[in-house]
Order: C-alpha cells, then structure tokens, then sequence
C-alpha cells in the first residue's frame, strides 16, 4: 500500500468527501434514546486523519466536540486486554452477534458470557474487568484517554451521564443478569457508572483519530511512542473491529470500507489502516444500524477513492 500513499493528496480526498456527503446529512436520524443525544444537530459532518508519520488533515466540524459513546468501548477494551492479558477471553467472546447491540436474548442462550467486547453486555463485562482490577477506575481511564488523544481537557459530558443512567435501564438488566451468571465480580452500580462514565466522554474527530493510533502502528502510540499493547494484541483488537465494529452492520460496512472500525450512537466512527494511519468522521445522523449514515459513506468514499483499504 505504500506504493501510493506519496501520490495521494489526503486533503483534497477528504475535502471531495465532504462535499460529496452533503445530500445524505438530513437523510439520518439522531440518537434519542439517550435523550440528551437527541438535542445534536443532526447534518453537522467533520474528517480527521492522522498519518503514523505525524501528518495530519480535517475537513468539516473536526474540532467540535461529540459524545463518543460505544467508540470508547476500544479504549476500556485495551486496558482490559491489557491487564487480563489471554485470560479475558474467559469472561466475552469473538464473534459477531448477528443481534442487536443491546440485546438479552443471545446472553440467555450463552449462559451470561457475550458474543463479543463490543456489543453491550460485553462491553459491561469489559467494564467490569477494569473496575475490578485497577483503582480509581473512572478518573483512570479518563486520564488514558487524555494521554492517547493528547488532550488534557476531555472530560464528560455530564448531562448525557445522567440521561445515560437515568434510562439506561436495558444495560442495568444486562448488567444484573450477567451477574446472576458469575460473570460481573463488583458491584453492579459501581460497573455501570465507569461504563456510562466513558460512553459520556466528549470528543472531537482529532482527538479520536490521534486516540487510535497506536492500533495502526501494532500497539504502540507512533507520537508519544509509548506500548500500549503488544504487537499480536492490537492485531486481535483490530480484528474484532472489523467483525464487531459497527453493530450488526459489521458485514456490510467491511464490505463497503474495507477498514477495522468503531462506531458509537453519537454519530462517530474511528477506522485504521495499520502501518498508515487512524482517522475519525462524525455526522449524527444514524442509519437504522445506529452507525453514521454518512460518516460510513464518507469512509467507503475515503477507501475508494485513496485506493487503500486493508485489502
Ligand atoms: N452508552 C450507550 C449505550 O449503552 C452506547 C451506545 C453505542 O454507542 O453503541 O446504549
């Protein structure tokens, strides 16, 4: 693939993208069943793209801040992996779920153990790794975050928090149930809130797209060069995005992109083509998958026209 990264003009294929997406940012429809997600504008669009060489490019709202969401599932799944090493595999799954993000019906069939890290109940159970294993978890994985991303100011949103706990009942049943398998060791109530904690944290597309960086350079951050994870981990993390990544679209969107990717409800998804870069689109309009109806566009956009996919 490095045969053309030299030839390719990032800024104008980003900017062509942005151009080229603009019919479809009133086609979807904003997240309300967290309310406070419903407030966002829906057709606000923004590009980040972060090279492993330093370079960067944004089109678009690529500094307005959004709330995250499920793309920070990929950060408490990291420090997860990280801790539990091999051993996590014993608490969730690798495969997709062919159910919808939050659903309880498969965790019943599957004796409280998910599918994967990526659909709810996994992720709570990756919540809950963390929790149980690391002190002053919340403030803690805030703080990996920041280092990721380079931002000392992220933080949560702190309206969506509440809105998040307050009608997040589907979670809490998820959550309750697992336990009753064994499969959540602390307290439910301390694992949701580090849960709703990070899926509340505000961020914008530069931020999320320096974040991933180190899974596009086999587990080390190529700009503050620290490990984050061990060469055959990041290639197992990246590939559970590309068969988990983007709820029950996952199929559809490594059919169209051709990239490892994580979407969350707030209209984010952040993608990676390993040994070159990370980037990150935004639009909040969803698709009736809960993915950006736009931003997977412009992604199927950015590999079609760059010619770059992981294929
Ligand atoms: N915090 C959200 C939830 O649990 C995450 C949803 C998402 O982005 O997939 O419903």
């Amino acid at each position: 693939m490095s045969r053309f990264n030299s030839e390719i003009n990032w800024q104008s294929v980003i900017d062509e993208i942005a151009e080229e997406v603009q019919p479809l940012l009133s086609e979807g429809k904003v997240a309300d069943y967290i309310p406070e997600l419903g407030k966002v504008e829906g057709s606000q669009f923004g590009i980040a793209v972060h090279l492993i060489n330093g370079d960067k490019f944004e089109t678009g709202s690529a500094n307005e801040k959004f709330s995250v969401q499920s793309i920070s599932k990929v950060f408490s799944l990291t420090k997860a992996f990280s801790i539990l090493k091999d051993d996590l595999w014993k608490r969730v799954g690798k495969e997709p779920s062919g159910n919808p993000f939050n659903s309880l019906v498969q965790l019943e069939h599957e004796n409280g153990k998910p599918r994967n890290p990526f659909i709810n109940a996994g992720a709570v159970v990756i919540a809950d790794c963390v929790v149980t294993n690391t002190d002053n978890s919340l403030p803690e994985m805030i703080n990996f975050i920041r280092e990721l991303s380079g931002n000392k100011t992220i933080k949560m949103n702190d309206a969506v928090f509440q809105s998040e706990k307050q009608f997040g009942h589907r979670n809490a049943a998820l959550a309750h149930f697992m336990k009753s398998y064994g499969n959540i060791d602390s307290d439910v109530d301390e694992v949701l809130d580090f849960y709703f904690g990070h899926c509340s944290l505000s961020m914008n597309c530069n931020d999320i797209a320096r974040a991933f960086l180190f899974l596009a350079n086999h587990g080390v951050h190529p700009i503050n060069n620290r490990k984050y994870l061990t060469p055959s981990q990041a290639k197992r993390i990246n590939s559970l995005l590309l068969t988990c990544g983007t709820y029950d679209a996952a199929g559809d969107f490594a059919f169209r992109v051709g990239m490892p990717g994580k979407s969350g409800v707030g209209g984010g998804i952040a993608a990676i083509i390993p040994g070159l870069l990370s980037m990150c689109v935004w639009s909040p309009g969803l698709d009736k998958y809960g993915n950006s109806l736009a931003g997977v566009k412009a992604l199927e956009l950015f590999t079609t026209k760059t010619g770059i996919s992981i294929f």
